[in-house]
């Protein structure tokens, strides 16, 4: 690939970036950074490192640029690679809020220029597998879906936990795990209900919890925590025939489907101090995958193998005009007015209305 990159912002990610770019042969010509160790780092792995943001965006060799800076910054850098004719890739969250998003991408529009969030979590695996089964009708009509991330390290003592620098989960996950619900479902949102925590004590919001209904009458909880030492399971989707779970990060989970439609009256069992018909288990023994038991077949969770490295190659693609973006930036919007929604469900303790003015996007 012919194209040269400048990394913005040479910390975790821009460090990433620069090796992954690497690996697939893109030329990473230089670094801006305004901190003096990240800079002789840089300097160290062989980088060049330009004085200035300025001086970046001069250079005619650069099709580029990378931000991978703290958050409060995406959006000035942005604009000025933009009006200096680059292409412009950034970190998620994309932005503050939505209208930045809105005003960089205009720009992106004036320049004839790319504008492209890194939203790496479309890659992966737990995502890729349970839209497969919300697709496919594994566990027929999907009605209900939780998906979630547990932590139990609190928010990290960097800019992540200044307000002013767009710190907080909700811009932090937020925009992950709502952005991959809303590719998934194909159907407008309707309601959102947002409860932020503030239980650790820091500045910005340590987790949050948020309900959306769709207007296919699908609905779903998002929730992020950091100081949850007993994480649930990353996703739960419920449909009319089954129930799939992805409970950790190695992908270990389980499919559960009912096998006839008809479904015997359980037996009373004696459970806790009293007894239930209801809610009486099924006779399974789990070792037995595959094999039907009362009326279920537990079937171990489908592998889908992606390469992350086709959000580098989309990128290029897309600039050259080869291919459509992946990341379209309307579905960036999307995502960010329903963290917004959110937010103000959460300060007005309120039920937040966006039927009519939600669209589904299918990327
Ligand atoms: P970091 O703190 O490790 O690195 C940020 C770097 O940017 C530092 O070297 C800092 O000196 C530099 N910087 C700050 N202001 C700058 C400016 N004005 N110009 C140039 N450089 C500047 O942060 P990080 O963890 O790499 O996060 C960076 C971005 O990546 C954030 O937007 C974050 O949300 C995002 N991120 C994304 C993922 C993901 O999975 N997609 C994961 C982690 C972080």
């Amino acid at each position: 690939m012919q194209r040269t990159f400048v990394i913005v912002g040479y910390g975790t990610m821009g460090f990433t970036h620069t090796n992954n770019l690497r690996t697939l042969g893109v030329d990473v010509v230089g670094v801006v950074d305004i901190d003096p160790v990240a800079e002789q780092e840089a300097a160290e792995a062989g980088l060049h490192v330009y004085p200035d943001l300025a001086a970046a965006c001069a250079d005619e060799n650069v099709d580029f640029l990378f931000i991978c800076t703290p958050n409060e910054v995406h959006r000035p850098i942005a604009l000025a690679g933009l009006a200096a004719g680059k292409h412009v890739i950034t970190e998620k969250p994309a932005m503050l809020n939505s209208a930045e998003i809105e005003e960089v991408q205009a720009a992106a529009e004036a320049a004839g220029r790319r504008f492209i969030v890194h939203q790496n979590r479309r890659w992966d695996e737990d995502y890729l597998v349970m839209k497969a089964l919300h697709d496919d009708k594994t566990l027929g009509d999907v009605t209900f879906m939780e998906t979630r991330v547990d932590g139990s390290r609190g928010i990290p003592g960097d800019w992540r936990r200044d307000p002013n620098r767009g710190g907080g989960m909700v811009l932090d996950w937020g925009v992950h795990l709502v952005d991959r619900l809303l590719c998934m479902i194909p159907s407008p949102v309707k309601t959102v209900y947002g409860r932020l925590s503030y239980a650790l004590g820091a500045p910005v919001e340590d987790g949050f919890t948020i309900y959306l209904t769709f207007a296919n009458g699908v609905e779903a909880l998002v929730a992020c925590t950091t100081d949850n030492y007993a994480p649930r399971a990353k996703f739960h989707l419920t449909g009319r025939r089954g129930t799939a779970t992805v409970d950790d990060w190695e992908m270990n989970g389980k499919v559960v489907r009912r096998v006839e439609d008809a479904e015997p009256d359980a037996v009373p069992i004696v459970a806790g101090k009293g007894m239930t018909k209801t809610m009486a288990p099924r006779i399974v023994d789990y070792t037995k995958l595959a094999k039907i038991q009362d009326n279920i077949e537990v079937l171990p969770l489908p592998r889908i193998d992606s390469d992350i490295n086709d959000f580098y190659r989309n990128a290029i693609a897309a600039a050259e005009g080869a291919a459509e973006q992946a990341v379209s930036t309307a579905s960036v919007i999307r995502c960010m007015r329903v963290l917004e929604a959110a937010r103000l469900s959460h300060e007005t303790d309120s039920v937040v209305d966006l039927s009519g003015s939600d669209t589904y996007l299918e990327r």
